[in-house]
């Protein structure tokens, strides 16, 4: 995705983009190998579906028409957090809902309109290409096994999670970047329910010390629920379908064993997905960075999947990148890039890493002052059960369309902190 979303912005301000894809891509919303996060639950956070739909506009029609729902959180979900379920609140809050693929398919069709725009699938990044003092000239990919070199003004990373751009940096004498990792041994198995297709239902469980398990189940395509169940240090649901139905009916709200129940599992098999840590390189310390290179979307920061935030992310990354090159000048892109970047990062890590540290066996860099927030969010969330404007200052916040900062508003402040209100 973070790809697909660079290519459209380079496409305003480069003769000549190409995307390098090592898969085989599809003309339909399949998973595929390199992607295996794709095969569980994506919401796609308002933020990110308006910078989608402004990057190539009919993108929310269009996944419509291709079989994806538009819910409204006030009215179709309930969120059980903090030991109880959220107000509905009077905002008009809407959610798109569709699995991963599609998303990434109906991008991928825009992306292949752009006259400016080549994709190249089935060839793979082998290797930057470099000059002189190892700056950055282009890159070598294997495809049909022939290597070649392709040089460009400009290389984006967009290989996700398992970039390399790190290990390369310290092969080439630049220094290695800080990685922060927190660890949150999550795991998230997933499957299909069946779903009578005018029922929008949508359910979400946030984990909550001492309890670690959670879940979240979202109408997708094809009259289908897309179910993941997850825990945290290590109480991961299990994959045969018995234990996936038992884990749905421990869970604190009866509406996964439930709609198990009424309208059954409609997957033989149940994927799981083992994400072990938060993952973010600090390139925007970095004193030395090549030119001619950039890194986007999970290279620079991957978060625990519960809260939903990575293709919005990548999404307003893509927006900071047309911002950085549009200023014009050549010089520092790099550091200006990250900069930038940062300010779209830290806001999801902190929502992210945060909650990760209510748990006492998380481990890694804890950012001052959580433990604080975290009392805070915990009172604003029992606020939240009963005072639906609580509810949807706090839902904003998880769909991204305002910072975290904004629950600390005077108008909130004093909903939380004042008793009976
Ligand atoms: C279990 C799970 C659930 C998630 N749920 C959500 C969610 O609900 N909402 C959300 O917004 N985000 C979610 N995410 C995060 C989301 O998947 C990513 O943040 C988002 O896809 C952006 O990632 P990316 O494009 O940077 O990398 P990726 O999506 O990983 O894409 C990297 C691409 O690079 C290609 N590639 C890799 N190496 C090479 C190479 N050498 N040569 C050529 N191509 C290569 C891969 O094939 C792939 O197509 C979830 C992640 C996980 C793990």
């Amino acid at each position: 995705m973070a790809g697909l979303m660079t290519a459209r912005v380079l496409a305003d301000l480069f003769e000549r983009v190409t995307l390098i894809e090592k898969d085989a891509l599809r003309d339909a919303p399949v998973s595929r190998s390199g992607t295996p996060q794709a095969n569980h639950i994506h919401n796609l956070h308002e933020a990110g579906r308006q910078t989608l739909e402004d990057l190539f506009p009919g993108f929310s029609e269009a996944l419509l028409a291709a079989g994806g729902n538009r819910i409204e959180i006030n009215s179709d979900s309930r969120v059980f957090i903090e030991e109880g379920v959220l107000a509905h609140g009077p905002a008009q809050l809407p959610m798109y809902c569709a699995s991963r693929p599609l998303f990434e398919l109906v991008t991928r069709r825009r992306v292949e309109d752009i006259e400016n725009v080549s994709l190249r699938d089935n060839c793979q990044f082998v290797d930057y290409l470099t000059e002189g003092t190892a700056d950055v000239t282009g890159i070598s990919i294997r495809q049909d096994g022939r290597t070649e070199d392709i040089r460009a003004d400009l290389v984006v990373d967009a290989t996700g999670r398992t970039s390399r751009t790190p290990d390369w940096l310290a092969e080439h004498d630049y220094p290695m970047p800080t990685v922060d990792e927190v660890h949150i041994d999550v795991a998230y198995s997933t499957a299909f329910v069946n779903r009578p297709t005018d029922v929008q239902q949508t359910c979400v469980v946030l984990p909550n010390p001492p309890r670690k398990r959670g879940g979240g189940m979202f109408p997708v395509e094809n009259g289908r629920w897309m179910m993941t169940l997850f825990g945290v240090h290590g109480e991961h649901a299990p994959t045969e379908q018995a234990g996936f139905t038992d884990f749905a009916a421990s869970l604190p709200i009866s509406d996964f064993e439930r709609v198990i129940d009424e309208h059954g599992l409609a997957s033989e098999t149940i994927e799981q997905y083992p994400f072990p840590s938060n993952r973010r390189v600090r390139y925007e310390e970095a004193d030395r960075f090549p030119d001619g290179l950039l890194v986007i979307g999970d290279g620079i920061a991957s978060f625990n999947p519960i809260y939903g935030q990575g293709m919005s992310v990548a999404a307003l990354e893509a927006i900071q990148l047309h911002h950085t090159l549009a200023a014009g000048s050549s010089d520092d892109v790099a550091q200006r890039f990250f900069q930038r970047a940062t300010t779209v990062v830290d806001d999801a890590w902190m929502l992210a890493v945060g909650s990760d540290f209510q748990f006492g066996q998380t481990t890694g860099p804890k950012p001052t002052g959580t433990d604080l927030i975290n009392r805070y969010l915990s009172r604003l969330l029992r606020t939240a059960r009963t005072d639906g404007r609580v509810a949807d200052a706090f839902n904003r916040v998880i769909i991204m369309e305002e910072r975290p900062t904004s629950l600390f508003r005077p108008s909130i402040l004093w909903r939380v902190l004042t008793p009976g209100i």
